[in-house]
C-alpha cells in the first residue's frame, strides 16, 4: 500500500480486540484486497473522509442505500425533526402509513407491505409467508444471488461468500438447507428439470431480478419470463429480491423495467435512505396470511419506527421531485461512456457491466458473464492492486472484485471525469 493510515490502523487494532475481525459485516474487512480497512468519520454528498483526514470519492454508498449521497440536507432535516418527537413508540405512527403507501403506489402488483428493519428480515419473512401461503416447503434460489444471512438461504450466496471461497456457512445444519434447492442462473433447462421432479413441493422461487451480489449479472428477459411462467403453472410463488434494485432502477424496481410482476417483492437499502429499513409486499390475498389477521407470525420491536420512516420518505420524495431515476440513468450512461475507452486500454481484461446507476468492473477474461463464475486468482490479485492504486488517488471502490459500484444523485459529471482519469492513471501504474 502506498499510503499509511495511522488513525485507521489504530482504530482497527482496537476494533479487532472487541469486535470479531474488527468489523460488523465481513466484506468491510478488506480481506479480498489486503490492507487495513479505512474508518470513516464524515460523509458529504459523493465524498467520504477517513479518520486520517483523507477524502475519497465514494463508489460504495454504503452498498446502495445512499442514493442521494451522504448527509443529504432533506434527509438530515427529516431525521432530526423525527428524533425530536420520539424515536420509537412500539405502536403505530403516521410515517409508516406514508412509506407503505409509497411502496404500494410504486411497485407493480403490491397491495400491502410490511415494514421491517433489514433486507435479511424482509427476505426471511417473505419466505415464511410463501411457505405458509402455498403449504409447501421447498425454496429455489440461484447460485450467486444473495438474500441476506438467514440460515436456509445461506447457500451459494454471492460476494461475501465468494470472496472467502466458501460454499456455505458453518453453523447452518444440513437439515435447515434440506428444503433449499440451488440452481445456476441463466439456465432454463435446469429450472424445467427441477419443476418436473419437485414442482408440487416448491413454495417459492427467489431471485434478484438484477443479480448484483456476485458482480452484476444482468439476466435475459426470456429467462426471467420463463421463471414467471413456470412458477405460475406449478402454483409456486415468484419472489423478486429487490433489496438493491428496488427504488434504484426505477420506482417499480427491476419489475417495472422488465414488465414482470412477481408474487412477492422484498426491499431494503434505498427504501431506508441510510437508516435500517426493509419491507416485503404483495397482493392482499397473500399478505393477509400475516399475523394478526392470519396465521403466519412476523414482528419487530423497531419495525416502522418514525425516524427510519422519515429517512426513507425524505429519500423517495427527493428522488421523485428531482427526476431522480432519469438522472441516475443518465449518470450511469455517462460513467459508461467515460470508463469504456479507459478500460479498453487496460493491460489486462477488465470490462464494464452496467445497469442504471450500478456498474461492475468485471475482471473476467471473456467479458460479462450471466452466471456466478469464479474469478481466477490472477484476476483477484489484479483487482486488489487496482483497488489500492485507486485509493491512493482518492477513489473508494468496493473492496472486492465481486462487488458492484453505486452512483448517487450527488455524483456529478466532474466526479465521473475524475474517476475516469484516476482509473487511467491506476491502470497505467499497473502495466
Ligand atoms: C443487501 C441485500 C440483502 C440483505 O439486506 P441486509 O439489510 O444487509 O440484511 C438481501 N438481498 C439482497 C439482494 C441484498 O443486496
Amino acid at each position: 500500500m502506498s499510503h499509511s493510515h495511522p488513525r485507521s490502523e489504530q482504530l482497527y487494532e482496537r476494533a479487532a480486540r472487541v469486535i470479531p475481525g474488527g468489523v460488523n459485516s465481513p466484506v468491510r474487512a478488506f480481506r479480498a484486497v489486503g490492507g487495513t480497512p479505512l474508518f470513516f468519520v464524515d460523509g458529504r454528498g459523493a465524498y467520504v473522509t477517513d479518520a486520517d483526514g483523507r477524502t475519497y470519492l465514494d463508489l460504495v454508498c454504503s452498498w446502495g442505500p445512499l442514493i442521494l449521497g451522504h448527509a443529504h440536507p432533506a434527509v438530515v432535516e427529516a431525521v432530526v425533526r423525527a428524533c425530536g418527537h420520539g424515536t420509537t413508540f412500539g405502536a403505530p405512527c403516521p410515517a409508516e402509513v406514508d412509506l407503505a403507501e409509497r411502496v404500494v403506489a410504486s411497485y407493480p402488483g403490491i397491495e400491502q407491505v410490511r415494514l421491517v428493519s433489514s433486507g435479511t428480515e424482509a427476505v426471511m419473512s417473505a419466505i415464511r409467508l410463501a411457505r405458509a401461503f402455498t403449504g409447501r416447503d421447498l425454496i429455489v434460489k440461484f447460485s450467486g444471488c444473495y438474500h441476506g444471512h438467514a440460515d436456509h438461504l445461506l447457500v451459494a450466496a454471492g460476494s461475501g461468500l465468494a470472496t472467502f471461497g466458501r460454499p456455505s456457512s458453518a453453523g447452518v445444519p444440513e437439515a435447515f438447507t434440506a428444503c433449499t434447492r440451488v440452481l445456476p442462473l441463466d439456465d432454463e433447462a435446469a429450472v424445467g428439470d427441477l419443476f418436473a421432479r419437485e414442482g408440487e413441493r416448491i413454495a417459492a422461487v427467489i431471485i434478484e431480478p438484477l443479480p448484483a451480489n456476485h458482480g452484476l449479472l444482468p439476466q435475459r428477459q426470456e429467462y426471467l419470463e420463463r421463471l414467471r411462467a413456470v412458477t405460475r403453472r406449478h402454483g409456486a410463488l415468484l419472489v423478486f429480491d429487490e433489496v438493491i434494485s428496488g427504488f434504484r432502477l426505477s420506482p417499480g424496481g427491476a419489475a417495472e423495467r422488465l414488465g414482470i410482476v412477481p408474487d412477492l417483492a422484498t426491499f431494503g437499502k434505498v427504501i431506508g435512505g441510510g437508516m435500517p429499513v426493509g419491507a416485503f409486499g404483495g397482493p392482499r390475498r397473500i399478505m393477509a396470511r400475516l399475523a394478526p389477521d392470519g396465521d403466519t407470525y412476523q414482528a419487530g420491536t423497531l419495525s416502522g419506527n418514525p425516524v427510519a420512516m422519515a429517512s426513507g420518505i425524505a429519500t423517495l420524495e427527493v428522488l421523485a421531485a428531482e427526476n431522480g431515476w432519469e438522472r441516475l440513468e443518465a449518470l450511469g450512461a455517462q460513467a459508461g461512456r467515460l470508463l469504456q475507452p479507459v478500460l479498453r486500454e487496460a493491460p489486462f481484461p477488465i470490462h464494464l457491466v452496467r445497469a442504471g446507476s450500478l456498474f461492475w468492473l468485471s475482471m473476467h477474461e471473456g467479458g460479462a458473464p450471466r452466471t456466478a463464475a469464479t474469478l481466477s486468482q490472477q484476476a483477484v490479485d489484479r483487482f486488489a492492486a487496482l483497488f489500492h492504486a485507486m485509493l491512493a488517488q482518492g477513489i473508494y471502490l468496493p473492496p472486492s472484485a465481486y462487488e458492484a459500484c453505486f452512483l448517487s444523485l450527488a455524483h456529478t459529471a466532474a466526479d465521473l471525469e475524475r474517476l475516469a482519469q484516476a482509473l487511467r492513471n491506476a491502470l497505467a501504474s499497473l502495466r
